[in-house]
């Protein structure tokens, strides 16, 4: 089909006008008579034209100079063309009156006795423009409501809601058995299921079951899965869909779509709808005054509630909902009777990671060579999702080998891709480049297998990957709080790139943007979020506000935090370079050993610099394991902190900037 486009419209619309006005004869006032006012104009030689038609209607046309007398208005206000109009009582009595009229020259004009096709034609052109425009009405709302749900769908269906319907007995099911780890999480939700299988159970006893729980975690970690599962253990039917489906442009859309899907869901009950992302729609109401646009959110989330609140709480709907920002919820949403349950769904841990491979493994084909024990190690800071790709990614990698079975390296190449982004062989770099690439990477590396804190090196190359010139892996320590000497330590790895360039190359380059864009960040939560400053110490500044215009502090703190910053990052940048310098033959020979090598790992930093003094945590809790004490505080025992406000480095791995 030719794509729409408005030149077309343009162009009917003059085809239109111009129909009209070859038809029209010019459009002018007409007039209904009797029978015996038409004969006595025609007498008195006013008529000059007779159209009769075949229904016995006349029309007859006024000559110029007598218009007055008939219509009483001057010619030029009545139109070109105007007219009487009349019904003859026959066609013949017709001819008969014109031909005597003609003998007695009172009439010289023309006569026609033309078919009645005219009216078609009136009601043709009277009606036509409506039916059209009411066509391109229909096509815009057809095109603003997402190409409609095809069929039947547009105009009529922007209400409707958009939840995807998983029934019970669908090809696809989920159990807890596909959902890996997450052992506290599929706990929560077992009551959830057992409630849906017996409700009586619960309810004899007046207990009411939650109406709601909310998942809360980083995407990619299972919570559709999890969800998911819980439809599949109940086998009840599951709709899914997700916040942004209930806006729309259309004012009033939103609440009508939640309306719908609570109809829906009440005739399949009992059921579980899943709201992911609830955020689009959840967001606390009024936090941005004068934004404009957001009353359409407000009266969608308004109708949330009313029919959170309008269900009994054992009409056996229950919803699951889905964020990774609980902060910004509305808190009528959070508060008792709606999502009164929070479900924490974190990043898998090692162990977890283990049972995710396993999960995933199941469907490919590998040979002995893979070790999941070596890939969970490998994959830190990766959620479930992350997993699954990496076990697809590794497959493909393997087909394009043309292998049989998918075997170690693959899905190391995999983790790397992921992590990396593609190997960029064929990026041109001179030699004098690479010698800064190398130099700088080779600082990274050396301060950290240096620094106590930081974390250990796993491999570093100075091969170009996606955007990075240059890449080092390390295996962060999952460490369940960060202490100030960790932070500084890993501070000053990170500046480690830029020092060795100034120390050894002389001169500093771009390469380390992507280090300092972090480096900034850090020292700036650590000040004003995590009272870790002499000068600003125990106070945390840390604000959920959106919009917030104000600052809680003043601006001489302002001027206090900025001056912090300064001086943690420029103490850290000195620490890095004295440490350098201490070790100025080391780094040299790593520098030329990854000019040389392109990649190296571990050992090759472990020959130059020696054995690391200290045992990293993950040694320490195997030591522990094995001597069945426990030498590490345990976390359980620890007073839990709110998970502080820095940004979670997903990954630790560290990349430069072109
Ligand atoms: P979320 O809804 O939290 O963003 P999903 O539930 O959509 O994440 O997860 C995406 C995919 O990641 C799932 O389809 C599954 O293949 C994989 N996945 C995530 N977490 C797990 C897990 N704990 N166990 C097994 N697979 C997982
Ligand atoms: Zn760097």
């Amino acid at each position: 089909m030719p794509r729409f486009n408005l030149n077309w419209l343009y162009m009917l619309i003059a085809v239109m006008l111009l129909g009209l006005y070859l038809t029209n004869e010019g459009g002018g006032t007409s007039k209904n008579v009797s029978y015996d006012e038409f004969q006595q104009y025609v007498r008195n030689g006013y008529v000059n034209k007779v159209v009769a038609y075949d229904d016995n209607s006349v029309e007859a046309y006024i000559k110029a100079q007598h218009v007055k007398d008939v219509f009483q208005q001057d010619s030029n206000k009545v139109g070109r063309n105007p007219v009487i109009t009349t019904d003859a009582p026959a066609r013949e009595s017709l001819e008969t009156f014109l031909q005597a009229e003609r003998q007695e020259e009172h009439f010289d004009g023309s006569v026609n006795y033309p078919k009645k096709s005219n009216y078609w034609n009136a009601i043709l052109w009277n009606i036509l423009p409506f039916v059209f425009l009411i066509g391109i009405w229909i096509f815009f709302m057809r095109r603003m409501s997402g190409g409609g749900a095809g069929g039947a769908g547009g105009v009529f269906n922007v209400g409707k809601s958009k939840a995807q319907l998983f029934e019970k007995d669908g090809a696809v099911k989920v159990t807890f058995k596909d959902v890996a780890g997450l052992a506290e999480a599929k706990q929560e939700v077992e009551e959830i299921v057992e409630f849906l299988k017996e409700p009586q159970k619960y309810t004899d006893l007046g207990g009411k079951i939650p109406k709601g729980a909310l998942l809360v975690g980083p995407p990619g970690t299972g919570k559709t899965l999890l969800a998911k599962a819980v439809a599949g253990e109940a086998n009840v039917p599951f709709f899914s869909l997700s916040g942004s489906d209930f806006v729309e442009m259309f004012v009033g859309v939103g609440a009508s779509r939640v309306r719908d899907l609570f109809r829906q869901a009440k005739e399949k009950s009992p059921c579980i709808i899943f709201i992911d992302e609830i955020d689009a729609v959840g967001r606390a109401r009024g936090k941005a005054p004068a934004m404009g646009g957001n009353d359409e959110r407000e009266n969608t989330l308004n109708q949330l509630l009313t029919e959170m609140d309008g269900f009994g709480s054992n009409s056996g709907i229950i919803i699951l909902a889905a964020t990774n920002r609980v902060d910004v919820l509305d808190k009528a949403l959070l508060r008792a009777g709606r999502f009164d349950r929070q479900i924490h769904v974190d990043l898998p841990d090692l162990n977890e990671r283990k049972e995710v491979f396993g999960v995933h493994l199941r469907p490919i084909k590998i040979d002995d060579t893979v070790d999941i024990d070596l890939l969970s190690r490998q994959t830190p800071g990766f959620s479930g999702a992350d997993i699954a790709n990496v076990c697809n990614e590794a497959a493909l990698i393997a087909a394009r080998h043309g292998k049989k079975f998918v075997g170690k390296q693959d899905f190391l190449d995999a983790v790397d891709r992921i992590i990396g982004g593609l190997e960029k062989k064929t990026k041109i770099t001179t030699e004098a480049e690479r010698r800064t690439i190398a130099q700088h990477e080779a600082g990274h590396a050396g301060l950290s297998w240096l620094l106590e804190h930081a974390n250990p090196l796993i491999k570093v190359t100075i091969v170009p990957r996606g955007r990075a010139l240059g890449a080092a892996w390390y295996l962060p320590e999952e460490r369940q709080i960060t202490t100030k000497e960790q932070m500084l330590d890993e501070m000053c790895a990170t500046l480690g790139g830029r020092a060795a360039e100034e120390l050894f190359a002389g001169k500093i380059s771009t390469g380390a943007m992507n280090d300092l864009e972090r480096v900034t960040k850090q020292a700036h939560g650590m000040i004003a979020y995590l009272g870790m400053s002499d000068r600003l110490p125990n106070l945390c500044y840390y604000s959920n506000e959106e919009y917030a215009f104000s600052k809680p502090y003043s601006e001489k703190t302002a001027e206090l935090i900025d001056e912090e910053v300064k001086r943690m990052i420029n103490e850290q940048y000195d620490r890095a370079k004295r440490i350098l310098s201490e070790h100025k033959e080391q780094h040299a020979q790593l520098t030329q050993l990854l000019i040389e090598k392109e990649v190296i790992f571990t050992e090759d930093v472990e020959r130059i610099f020696g054995k690391r003094p200290w045992a990293s945590r993950s040694e320490e809790i195997m030591a522990a394991k094995e001597k069945k004490e426990n030498p590490v505080v345990p976390i359980e025992n620890l007073p839990q902190v709110e998970d502080s406000s820095l940004p979670q480095e997903k990954l630790d791995e560290e990349k430069d900037n072109e």
